[in-house]
């Protein structure tokens, strides 16, 4: 996140950024979605102006062909609310998401989709959770208007294995309106699809975490950009994110784990194999026991290995960044240094 970015200090036209830090930065992904953009810009303005948030919203072209980028460009030299970030090309939606909170710099951070499935109505509800004291607030779309046997089915599926084996206890990852504190995305860094995960990434940062109900309508212009295969390329996240939460500062516990138990398997199998060679004169040459004893020992290495290399790689990624690998929620004493 980064600070100074916006220096109007004064009401612009569509009501937008009122002060140098605004109450929220609404961050908008966006590929192809050109019939949808005015109704959204106007729909968060006139939301957030009558509930008196001051705001600005940050658009994110993701490489778009249908001319949405050069809508933004106009309408970012217009309103006085907007930030347009036009990326060179398609990158994906998490990587959309995550140019979009480096430009912003409000007081809370909100996502939504650009689509108007999700109903901009609903931001000053997830801003007042906010302020409950949470660094998280969800939205669950308990009625969501979306193909049942394609999207509903998987969904219903991932998020139960998310929610089992995360331990974030909330119903619906996918839903992309979320509120943030700015603090906690500053912690975290996305790659992959890892947008659904930012729920199970803020709790591993030790975030309050909680979800609210939201709208959730039907599609109303183009098409959605994912299909079935979402599902797999969300599961291999989910092992990437659950290797995280248990192993992240600790790899060698589940390498070296396994690489022992795999080495001591192997070794024993191979002294039974010596002892019937050399006590009964049998022939171990073509067991198939003899093929795992070898094949065991070797993975074993190989897995012990792995976990010394995981072990430096872990110093690194904390180390090169400055990365704590604990999170301070606050500090109370009367003398601070
Ligand atoms: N999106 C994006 N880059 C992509 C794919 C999607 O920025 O490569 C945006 C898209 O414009 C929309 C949001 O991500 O604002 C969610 O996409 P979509 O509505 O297709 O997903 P669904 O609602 O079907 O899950
Ligand atoms: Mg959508």
């Amino acid at each position: 996140m980064r600070s100074g970015l916006v220096d109007q200090g004064v009401m612009g036209e569509n009501g937008g950024i009122s002060a140098i830090v605004p109450d929220v930065s609404v961050v908008v992904p966006i590929h192809d979605e050109v019939e949808s953009l005015p109704l959204l810009l106007e729909a968060i303005a006139s939301t957030l102006a009558s509930n008196q948030i001051s705001y600005e919203i940050i658009c994110v072209d993701d490489g778009s062909t249908d001319g949405s980028g050069d809508f933004l460009k106009q309408e970012g030299q217009i309103r006085s609310d907007l930030k347009a970030v036009i990326l060179r090309r398609n990158y994906g939606q998490t990587a959309a998401m995550a140019a979009g909170f480096y430009y912003a710099v409000g007081k809370a951070i909100v996502t939504l989709d650009a689509d108007l499935q999700n109903d901009p109505a609903d931001i000053p509800m997830l801003l007042a959770k906010l302020d409950e004291g949470y660094d998280l607030v969800s939205g669950w779309r308990q009625k969501r208007q979306d193909g049942a046997v394609n999207r509903l089915l998987p969904s219903k599926i991932a998020n139960w294995l998310i929610r089992r084996t995360t331990s974030v206890n909330i119903h619906d990852y996918g839903c992309s309106l979320k509120a943030y504190r700015p603090e906690l995305l500053a912690d975290m860094n996305l790659y992959g699809e890892l947008h659904r995960f930012l729920p199970a990434l803020a709790y591993i940062e030790g975030a309050r975490i909680t979800e609210v109900p939201v709208r959730h309508h039907a599609r109303r212009f183009g098409r959605s950009k994912y299909g079935i295969w979402r599902t797999f390329r969300v599961l291999m996240d989910l092992l990437t994110i659950l290797f995280m939460k248990k192993f992240l500062t600790r790899p060698m516990h589940v390498f070296g784990l396994l690489g022992l138990i795999s080495m001591f398997s192997g070794t024993a199998i191979g002294i039974y194999l010596t002892f019937v060679k050399l006590a009964f004169g049998e022939m171990i040459g073509n067991r198939p026991l003899l093929i795992l004893a070898v094949l065991l020992l070797v993975t074993g290495v190989q897995l012990f290995c792995f976990g010394l290399l995981a072990e430096l790689l872990m110093r690194t990624y904390h180390e090169s960044q400055g990365r704590p690998i604990y999170r301070v929620r606050e500090v109370v004493a009367k003398n601070v240094k």
